[in-house]
């Protein structure tokens, strides 16, 4: 990919951030009866082996086929958040297709950190450098100011929706966001564990949107997981017990999962079925009170053969299905309403700062269009902006 020439790949200093998990400061209120809200947030990133990771691995041919997801979204009005890497921000293979959604005011655009394809390179390329808040501070704010200039110059926005790549975001991962005049955050995976695999703990993660950061202008968004079945009680502690390497050689995670004791279900078409879908959203709705769900999965897997979850032409129809599928359940049994990070966004500020545009029906609004970014200035250095006003 032409953008990593002329970066040279050095060792880096051995270097140990605090390991600590983002800190709520403030949980968000809604206004009364808002919701449920569903929101969808796609890994945008290059065809890569799952397994190792390789600066050259940056082809984005299956961006083109985001359209066969994105004309399923334009019919029932959802206006999905494309979270684009590197590869994708500077090839035009990657940046074209979504450019045109985006022109449209069909989707939105945010910023998705895989630190092996994005400059500057200066890190060994491994699992454990995979997480981009296994890197110093330093350089992970250097990789995200080149991903955000990238995503600037080439869509004509600047993003304010981050998600780490592989959940890699912990408790210095804010001062980045902050330095950038990032507002949403979209990087905690609940219930999970990734310590094993060199990662970030989330096992005390809920669904709950909060505030944080300097000021908690920051809005985090977590990534919609569920815990079903008898022991879902007790099922955060277990969990945490059920992600170490013991556990997963014993394989107990999936004798618990058949027996009906516990299963961990996110909401993607990623290894999770539609009926596990509806069920978990229908126990978060109905005992929890959530109101705003989230729909992740990884471009590739638009195209067969690049993700373990879409390897032919059939598997890619059950995908395909298992969204529309979901989104005739959220807006028809639920009940539920399409809607955006930024709409979200400003309706819970508003909600904080005591009314003024935070009404439900003001988010509502399908088809209106979505902002995940701030349009105009492309690469001159970001505004401060206030809360409220994620466009
Ligand atoms: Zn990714």
């Amino acid at each position: 990919m032409a953008p990593a020439e002329g970066f040279t790949t050095m060792a880096s200093a051995p270097y140990r951030r605090s390991g600590r998990e983002i800190v709520p400061a403030e949980p968000v209120k809604y206004p009364k009866d808002a919701g449920p809200f569903l929101l969808v947030i796609v890994d945008t990133e290059e065809e890569f082996d799952w397994q190792s990771f390789s600066r050259s691995a940056c082809n984005v041919g299956s961006i083109r086929q985001q359209v066969r997801a994105q004309q399923i979204f334009d019919r029932y009005g959802i206006v999905p958040t494309y979270a684009v890497d590197y590869a994708v921000a500077a090839q035009e293979d990657g940046y074209g297709p979504l450019r045109d959604f985006l022109n449209s005011g069909r989707c939105g655009i945010g910023a998705h950190l895989h630190p092996w394809v994005n400059p500057p390179f200066e890190e060994d390329v491994s699992a454990r450098n995979s997480y981009p808040c296994n890197l110093s501070t330093n350089l992970e704010l250097r990789k995200l100011t080149a991903l955000t200039e990238m995503i600037s110059r080439n869509f004509g926005v600047r993003p304010v929706l981050y998600k780490a790549g592989r959940y890699g975001a912990d408790a210095e991962t804010p001062m980045a966001l902050e330095t950038l005049h990032y507002e949403i955050d979209c990087s905690m995976l609940p219930w999970t564990d990734l310590t094993p695999q060199n990662g970030p703990d989330f096992h005390r993660c809920s669904n709950d949107l909060y505030w944080f950061g300097e000021g908690s202008r920051l809005l985090e968004i977590p990534l919609t997981t569920g815990l079903v079945g008898g022991l879902k009680r007790v099922g955060q502690g277990l969990y945490w017990w059920l992600d170490s390497p013991l556990a997963r050689r014993l394989r107990l995670t999936g004798a618990f999962a058949r027996t009906g004791l516990l299963e961990r279900i996110r909401l993607s078409p990623e290894g999770n079925t539609l009926s596990e879908a509806k069920r978990v959203s229908r126990i978060l709705l109905d005992h929890y009170g959530q109101r705003v769900f989230t729909i992740t999965y990884h471009s590739p897997s638009l195209e067969p053969g690049h993700t373990p979850y879409v390897r032919s032409e059939a598997d890619l129809s059950g995908f395909l299905e298992w969204i529309e599928g979901y989104l005739e359940f959220f807006f028809g049994e639920l009940g539920g309403v399409g809607s955006t990070p930024a709409e979200v966004f400003r309706l819970v500020a508003a909600q904080r700062q005591g009314g003024g545009g935070g009404s439900a029906a003001g988010v509502s609004g399908l088809g209106a269009v979505c902002v995940t970014c701030s349009p105009g200035e492309l690469v001159s250095p970001p505004q401060p902006t206030r809360a409220g006003t994620a466009e």
